[in-house]
């Protein structure tokens, strides 16, 4: 049983926390808060141990009357690895403790690949993270993006691919992201970094990508055109796509046709903080024109990027070889479809 802590208990790191929990090969030592919010008290009504990342907040904690067990060093002195779940940029500051410390470590798409020097996704190359002491999940769209584009590559090869991202303008509790009232180009400027950040795990791949931020907190949305290195017909396609993992082929005549209605599915699906983990694909979308596949798929950007984080550990903790094995063992605990 391997030892997994979780820094930053936000948006990911508490659905991290969960999917490890979930498993049988590994469990979680300790989960870090820097402030004595509802989360930091849910997290010890859980039964998680609960670490501060800020030692001077102590006393705000025992005010609040929440439990601690320690700083985030007493934490990390009792782990096989560290899952850093802290905002955009500070992972990159932890890297340099979690090397003094000699502390294997996974970062979240937020933190620049260059920092980090490894990219992980678990069906495009979790072998290069076998036994690694450092690596990054890469985004929540640039893993939706590698879970369909990479079964299409291996049914038919990719010659070019040109994706419209649809981005969400915030996620659902961050009222300081809102309310919002525009479309966004964001960045003004092609490619945006979906297209680049894909090359990280999908090597020598040719993608551009340009992006939009719009007035929704509920999921992303993607537009994709792949021109196809040996055209297939849709059907063809389709089987692929439905017996890969982690990808979810809807109909919009079933009442799927939006990213609400998915959320919806979710909620029906019984899914804890109505989660998606996987990445669902408008089966009416699909489309092959002139060698050229066209199709629509969502992403549910709090959630994808989770089970990807416990094959991580597996890989990295040198726990399982093949990818195709942590997969499914991870789907099977996380009740993945
Ligand atoms: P979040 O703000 O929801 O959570 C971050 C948590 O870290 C908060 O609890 C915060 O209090 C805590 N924290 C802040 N500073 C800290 C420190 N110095 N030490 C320990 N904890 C600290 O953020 P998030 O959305 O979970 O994002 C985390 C990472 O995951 C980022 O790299 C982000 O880009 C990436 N990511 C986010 C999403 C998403 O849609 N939310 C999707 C995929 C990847």
């Amino acid at each position: 049983m391997k030892s997994v802590a979780v820094n930053g208990y936000g948006t990911i790191g508490k659905r991290v926390a969960d999917a490890v929990s979930a498993q049988d090969d590994m469990k979680i030592v300790g989960v870090s808060k820097t402030k004595p919010d509802f989360e930091a008290r849910m997290a010890v009504e859980k039964g998680y141990d609960l670490y501060i990342s800020i030692p001077e907040r102590e006393k705000l904690f025992q005010d609040a009357g929440i439990e601690i067990s320690g700083t985030v060093d007493e934490m990390l002195d009792k782990t096989d690895i560290v899952v850093d779940c802290t905002p955009e940029g500070i992972g990159a500051k932890n890297l340099e403790i979690y090397k003094k410390l000699g502390i294997k470590a996974i970062f979240q798409g937020g933190e620049k690949h260059d920092n980090v020097g490894l990219s992980f996704n678990s069906f495009a190359n979790y072998s290069d993270s076998f036994g690694k002491d450092y690596a990054r999940v890469v985004s929540c769209n640039t893993t939706g993006l590698t879970r369909t584009l990479k079964p299409i590559n291996d049914l038919c090869g990719i010659k070019k691919v040109r994706a419209v991202m649809v981005r969400r303008g915030g996620d659902p509790s961050q009222i300081n992201k809102g309310p919002i009232n525009a479309v966004v180009p964001n960045p003004p400027t092609v490619p945006s970094h979906h297209g680049p950040d894909l090359k990280t795990v999908m090597y020598g791949v040719n993608i551009n990508t340009v992006a939009l931020l719009v007035p929704t907190t509920l999921m992303h949305q993607h537009n994709l055109m792949v021109e196809l290195e040996n055209p297939v017909d849709v059907d063809e396609i389709k089987a692929k796509l439905n017996a890969t993992p982690r990808v979810l082929l809807v109909k919009a005549s079933e009442g799927l046709g939006s990213t609400a209605e998915l959320m919806e599915y979710a909620k029906e699906l019984g899914r804890s903080r109505n989660d998606l983990f996987e990445i669902p694909v408008w089966e009416e979308s699909l489309n092959v024109v002139d060698g050229e596949l066209y199709y629509m798929q969502a992403v549910h950007q709090e959630s994808d990027v989770v089970p990807e984080n416990v094959d991580a550990i597996r890989a990295m903790l040198e726990m399982e070889e093949e990818n195709n094995k942590s997969i499914a063992k991870t789907n099977k605990a996380m009740g993945i479809l």
